[in-house]
C-alpha cells in the first residue's frame, strides 16, 4: 500500500522508507508538519507514519487537521516516549495507535499489516477482468487457471489496470500510483514494465489485453459481461 512517512529526522526518515520499502510498500517521506498535511490531503495513504515532535507544527496538529478535513487514512503516532499523556492526546485528535521510539523496525510493520487488512476488507477481495484475476491481499494473480509470478512493482501496476478497466491511463498516472514522489526516473519505465506484464499475462496465452493508446497511455482492454 501507499505510506507516507512524517520524520524529521532524516536518518530516521531514511531507515523507515527502506524498511517499509522492502515490505512491499510504496513509501513517500516529508519532514515538517505543513508538508504532512499538505501531502496526505492530497493522495490516498493507506497508512501515515506521524512523528510527534516535527517543526512546522506537530503531529497532534496534522493529525487533528486531516480528521477535520475528513482524511481517515489509518495514522501511526511514533512518540519518543512513553509519555501517557502523548498517547492519549493522539487518540484524541484521531490517531489509530502509537508506537514508542525507540521501537523495532518488525513491529511497525506488524502494525502496518494490521491497517492494510482493514484497507482490504474496503476494497474487492478478488479483482477479476475477462480470465484474468488478482488478489490484493494475498499478491497472487492468475490467467485462466495458470498462476502468474510477478515482482512488486509488476503487480501494483497490474493491480491498477484492474482497478480501471477499459479506463485509459496515462503514463503520469501510472508513475502516481506505482511508484514513490521521490522517484526522479522519467515514464519509461513504465513502458518498461508494461512491456514486463505484456510477457506474463498476453504473449504467453496469445492475447493483447494490455493496450497501448498512441500518444496517451496504455488501457486494459475490457469485456461486456452479458
Ligand atoms: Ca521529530
Amino acid at each position: 500500500m501507499r505510506v507516507l512517512v512524517v520524520e524529521d529526522e532524516v536518518r530516521m526518515a531514511e531507515l523507515l522508507k527502506r524498511s517499509l520499502s522492502e515490505e512491499g510498500h510504496t513509501v513517500d517521506v516529508v519532514h515538517d508538519g505543513p508538508g504532512g498535511a499538505r501531502m496526505a490531503s492530497e493522495n490516498p495513504y493507506g497508512a501515515i507514519v506521524l512523528d510527534v515532535m516535527l517543526p512546522g507544527f506537530d503531529g497532534f496538529e496534522v493529525c487533528r487537521r486531516l480528521r477535520a478535513a475528513g482524511i481517515l487514512s489509518p495514522v501511526l503516532m511514533l512518540t519518543a516516549r512513553d509519555d501517557i499523556g502523548d498517547r492519549v492526546r493522539g487518540l484524541d485528535v484521531g490517531a489509530d495507535g502509537y508506537l514508542v521510539k525507540p521501537f523495532s523496525l518488525l513491529e511497525l510493520a506488524a502494525r502496518l499489516r494490521v491497517f492494510a487488512r482493514r484497507d482490504d476488507r474496503a476494497s474487492p477481495v478478488v479483482l477479476v477482468e475477462g480470465d484474468l484475476r488478482l488478489e490484493p491481499v494475498s499478491k497472487r494473480a492468475w490467467r485462466g487457471s495458470t498462476e502468474i509470478e510477478l515482482s512488486a512493482k509488476e503487480f501494483a501496476v497490474l493491480e491498477l489496470f484492474l482497478r480501471h478497466p477499459g479506463t485509459i491511463l496515462t503514463r503520469s498516472q501510472i508513475l502516481n500510483a506505482a511508484w514513490d514522489i521521490a522517484y526522479d526516473g522519467t515514464s519509461n519505465v513504465v513502458d518498461q514494465y508494461v512491456n514486463y506484464l505484456r510477457r506474463k499475462i498476453d504473449i504467453p496465452f496469445g492475447r493483447q489485453d494490455l493496450e497501448t493508446v498512441r500518444g496517451t497511455g496504455y488501457r486494459l482492454r475490457h469485456r461486456e459481461t452479458t
